[in-house]
């Protein structure tokens, strides 16, 4: 055992600090990656105190310290690429408060996304931002990447629904920042930062009243492109559904297989949109979305009866991820975005690449948001197809790129994407963006190695940084 973890048992005792081999595997990956070697130690505090003690001793040490929710991240963020310590916040997982009048909770990092919603229901509230992962990805972990989901469309994504934080910074000190506070919006700085500039110990969100109806509908298409040209009609005269979500016949196969939700596997491509609201609210924009996707060439509009079937829709929407596995032994997920007048371009431009390479490619996505998600299907021990997948997952973000899109739409930037951030940043605005982490966190121990791209390329941005 060396000084490090000795040091940190002597302050959290011994149940809270992990350091045998086979204990630290599973803090070496996330949903993308493995790292190249093992943390020397993972930390599983109680409370922000805990927190604050570990950060201490890590920084008397010189170790980076990497944060870590439930580890579904699919960039690279979580994981330990430079020897980080973890620190896990899967125990601090509870409800501090739910304030049903001014619709607000109070949670601690490692709640489960779903469980906030399931405990405000009884209430008749929600917590809206809801990734497909919600069921075991962390609000901590979702505050780190700023997490969207499918209805994020209407209500927002984390940062938009996330009112303050308590963190402990760099130097040990527990501070809190809240969107009310005068001055800069730290609240907004440190959503999306992926743990490199403090650790979330507690979150205050915001809590929306459930509607008084809600209504879910597949619109099926026999083309891409006119499913996605259906959805920015849509948004072009004004409607904003709750949830506007598109697949292609690779997954409606795959989810159908899966699920039995009732998706038409003859079709090429469905929209899944829901609508909420008043009962009148609901009903008029249900008859206006119905007339422009037929007008747009949909083969049918078919409505979930019953809250059975929307929630069969939903949940093989939402496991779309997992029912690939009966597809290919392996996917990449792209994440990127494009305006949505661009989705069909867009969609073709995946396909296009996708063919090129000799892969097959499933489209699952938030297409009110223009936020496409390409699974290309592979098998990892068939290294040509895992040179392929990389050229195409390239080959893809650049073209969204080109069509006026970025380079990620919720899964963040982690290790994954660093290389790609000059593509959408100029170097001045990078080492804006340096300064500022330095600002937080002079010594680069949070989370080293994440968002910032490395190499010759960089050596401007790396002036004012020590790492
Ligand atoms: C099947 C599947 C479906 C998914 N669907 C979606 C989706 O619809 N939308 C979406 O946005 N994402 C989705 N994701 C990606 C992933 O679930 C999200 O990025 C999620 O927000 C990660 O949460 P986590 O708890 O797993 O965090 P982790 O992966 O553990 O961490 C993510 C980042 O947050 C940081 N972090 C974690 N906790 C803290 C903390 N307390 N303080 C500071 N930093 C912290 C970490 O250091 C890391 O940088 C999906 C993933 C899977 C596997």
């Amino acid at each position: 055992m060396n000084d490090l973890v000795g040091d940190l048992i002597a302050a959290l005792g011994p149940e809270a600090v992990l350091h045998q081999p086979e204990d630290l595997r599973v803090y070496a990956y996330d949903g993308y990656r493995s790292g190249d070697s093992l943390p020397p130690a993972a930390i599983l505090p109680r409370d922000t105190k805990d927190v604050a003690r570990a950060v201490r001793i890590c920084r008397q040490h010189g170790a980076p310290i990497v944060a870590r929710g439930s580890g579904t991240g699919l960039c690279g963020a979580a994981v330990p690429q430079r020897g980080g310590v973890v620190i896990s916040l899967a125990r601090m997982n509870r409800i501090l408060e739910i304030d049903t009048r001014r619709r607000r909770a109070r949670v601690q990092p490692g709640l489960m996304n779903l469980r906030l919603s399931e405990a405000a229901n009884p209430h008749d509230l929600f917590y809206a931002p809801d990734p497909s992962s919600q069921k075991i990805s962390s609000i901590g972990g979702n505050v780190g990447t700023n997490a969207g989901g499918p209805h994020c469309l209407s209500y927002g994504v984390t940062t938009n629904n996330v009112l303050g934080l308590e963190f402990v910074a760099d130097d040990g000190e527990v501070y809190r920042c809240h969107q009310d506070d005068p001055g800069y919006d730290l609240t907004g700085v440190l959503v999306g930062s992926e743990g490199t500039l403090g650790i979330v110990t507690e979150i205050e969100v915001r809590l929306r009243r459930l509607p008084e109806e809600t209504r879910v509908f597949l619109a099926v298409y026999d083309s891409l492109d006119a499913a996605s040209a259906t959805v920015s009609e849509i948004i072009g005269h004004g409607l904003l559904p709750t949830a506007l979500e598109m697949m292609d016949r690779v997954m409606i196969k795959a989810v159908e297989e899966a699920f039995h939700a009732g998706y038409p596997q003859d079709a090429e491509a469905v929209l899944l949109v829901e609508v909420a609201g008043s009962h009148e609210g609901a009903e008029e924009a249900e008859h206006a979305i119905a007339r422009i996707a037929k007008d747009g060439g949909a083969l049918a509009w078919r409505a979930a009866r019953t809250q059975v079937e929307r929630d069969a829709l939903w949940a093989a929407r939402k496991g779309a991820a997992g029912a690939i596995g009966r597809l290919a032994p392996n996917y990449y997920i792209q994440d990127a975005t494009v305006p949505r007048t661009r989705l069909p371009e867009a969609l073709r431009a995946v396909e296009d690449i996708s063919h090129d390479h000799d892969l097959i490619v499933g489209n699952v996505f938030h297409a009110g948001d223009g936020n496409l998600h390409p699974l290309l299907l592979f098998d990892r021990r068939i290294p040509r197809q895992v040179e392929a997948v990389v050229r195409a997952g390239t080959e893809i973000l650049k073209r969204c790129i080109a069509l006026g899109g970025t380079i990620s739409g919720e899964h963040g930037i982690g290790y994954e994407k660093r290389e790609a951030l000059p593509l959408v940043f100029s170097t001045q605005d990078l080492a804006a963006m340096v300064r500022l982490r330095d600002t937080f966190d002079p010594q680069t121990l949070f989370n080293p190695g994440k968002i910032f791209p490395s190499g010759a390329s960089c050596a401007e941005v790396r002036v004012g940084s020590a790492h």
